[in-house]
């Protein structure tokens, strides 16, 4: 029999999570699986219609309550369902979770009107939504954020730019952080429901990543933009500290996305070398080349212990920072390393259309940006040395 690499998350699933990391399953192997790639090698983004048709399965309403008609799955089993999808795309895992995760928040926080106005139809796919925070002139230093809200008669007006931001060519709402004042650099932190439905004052634009279209980056840029009362999200001086709680769990979904990829890459690398032959024998009977790839497989297993340590720690609540930077920083980097590796052993057919592997390593490149560069992490590793290491007792 052979190993269940994702064995420590599958014991903790109940039954009914289960058949949904099953049903996943069964659609990201069907056509799914080859439209993404075909799209990758045609330089686009795989297409809507799919996002579609996951809605339709409920999978956008995956960790949404179920008195409000969502799955109401674990964290855990969020992350089984986003790792089955990428293992055939990182990107169009990353960018579909990305939307479910918009309407779990909304589920959990929203006020009774804002869950009135959009739950369902962002439940259903009809309305898609992304969080907006990264502007052209703040990413990593967050708190830099030029973007205001102003006060005027039944509602707020927006100014500013929002970059980066995940299916940002498609969403029809999204979470965006400003400062409640009037001039740039002052003011508290407040975020707001955006719907994209107004007819004037928003420009939307495509940022163009060669090899990670299905990511769907967009900037859009608010002129004016009036929305209504009943959008703020987080009040002034709260949107911040609300943003930076649930990254941790965002960095280890990120991590575990990655080793996913990296596992499919190495699967792909593996049956290839039982049947592609050099010098009178197949590729894994000689020492050299098997134990390029035995690496392989040492560093996913420990990338993959370590991002399920942590979601563990996630799961029941408890101090997840440092174990959730480590995973990111750790996942990201082995698999993006490891995806290479495994191109190289494959021989230059591993680079061409005829695999993922090409897709799986550009899409990969990008995980190192969102929720925490690897700088960023080691940075946040590295200030909690003393409280988490240093210990006498440890
Ligand atoms: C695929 C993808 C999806 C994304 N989705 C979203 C989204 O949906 N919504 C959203 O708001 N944003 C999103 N982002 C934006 C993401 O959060 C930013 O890319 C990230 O915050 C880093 O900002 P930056 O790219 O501007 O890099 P910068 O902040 O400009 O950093 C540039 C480089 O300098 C390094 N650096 C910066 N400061 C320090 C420091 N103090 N010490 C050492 N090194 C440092 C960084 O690590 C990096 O290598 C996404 C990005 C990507 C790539």
């Amino acid at each position: 029999m052979s190993m269940n690499f994702y064995e420590q998350y599958d014991e903790r699933l109940n039954g009914e999570e289960r058949a949904l990391v099953a049903r996943a399953d069964d659609f990201c192997s069907g056509g799914f699986s080859q439209a993404v790639l075909d799209a990758f090698n045609r330089g686009e983004a795989f297409e809507k219609s799919w996002i579609d048709t996951w809605a339709r399965e409920g999978f956008l309403g995956l960790q949404t309550r179920k008195d409000h008609g969502g799955l109401g799955a674990s964290y855990l089993c969020k992350l089984r369902v986003a790792q089955v999808m990428a293992e055939h795309s990182f990107a169009a895992a990353f960018a579909i979770n990305n939307l479910q995760g918009s309407v779990t928040r909304l589920s959990k926080t929203g006020t009774d009107v804002q869950i009135g106005h959009l739950l369902e139809r962002m439940r259903s796919g009809e309305v898609l939504g992304a969080p907006a925070m990264s502007e052209p002139e703040a990413g990593s230093d967050l708190g830099a954020l030029t973007t205001t809200a102003r006060r005027t008669s039944g509602g707020w007006i927006i100014n500013g730019t929002k970059s980066w931001v995940t299916n940002g060519t498609i969403v029809g709402c999204v979470t965006l952080l400003a400062r409640v004042a009037e001039g740039a650099g002052e003011g508290e932190i407040a975020s707001f429901l955006t719907p994209l439905d107004g007819d004037h004052g928003l420009a939307r634009e495509e940022i163009l990543v060669p090899g990670g279209r299905s990511f769907r980056l967009g900037k859009l840029t608010f002129t004016d933009y009036f929305v209504p009362d009943w959008c703020l999200f987080n009040a002034p001086g709260e949107a911040f500290k609300t943003s930076m709680g649930s990254i941790n769990a965002a960095r280890v979904h990120v991590a575990a996305m990655c080793v996913a990829s990296l596992r499919a890459a190495l699967a792909e690398t593996a049956r290839h070398g039982v049947t592609r032959r050099s010098f009178g024998q197949p590729l894994n009977g000689h020492q050299g080349w098997r134990w390029e790839v035995a690496e392989v497989a040492l560093r996913l297993e420990a990338a993959n212990a370590l991002v399920f340590r942590a979601a563990a720690v996630i799961e029941k609540n408890g101090p997840a920072v440092t174990l959730a930077a480590q995973a990111k920083k750790f996942a990201v980097d082995t698999s993006i390393w490891g995806i290479d590796q495994c191109i190289r052993a494959m021989g230059a057919i591993g680079a061409t259309t005829l695999h993922r592997l090409s897709m799986l390593y550009a899409e990969t490149r990008m995980a190192a940006f969102g929720d925490g560069t690897s700088e960023m992490l080691l940075d946040r590793i590295g200030k909690n040395l003393a409280k988490d290491y240093g210990a006498k007792d440890l």
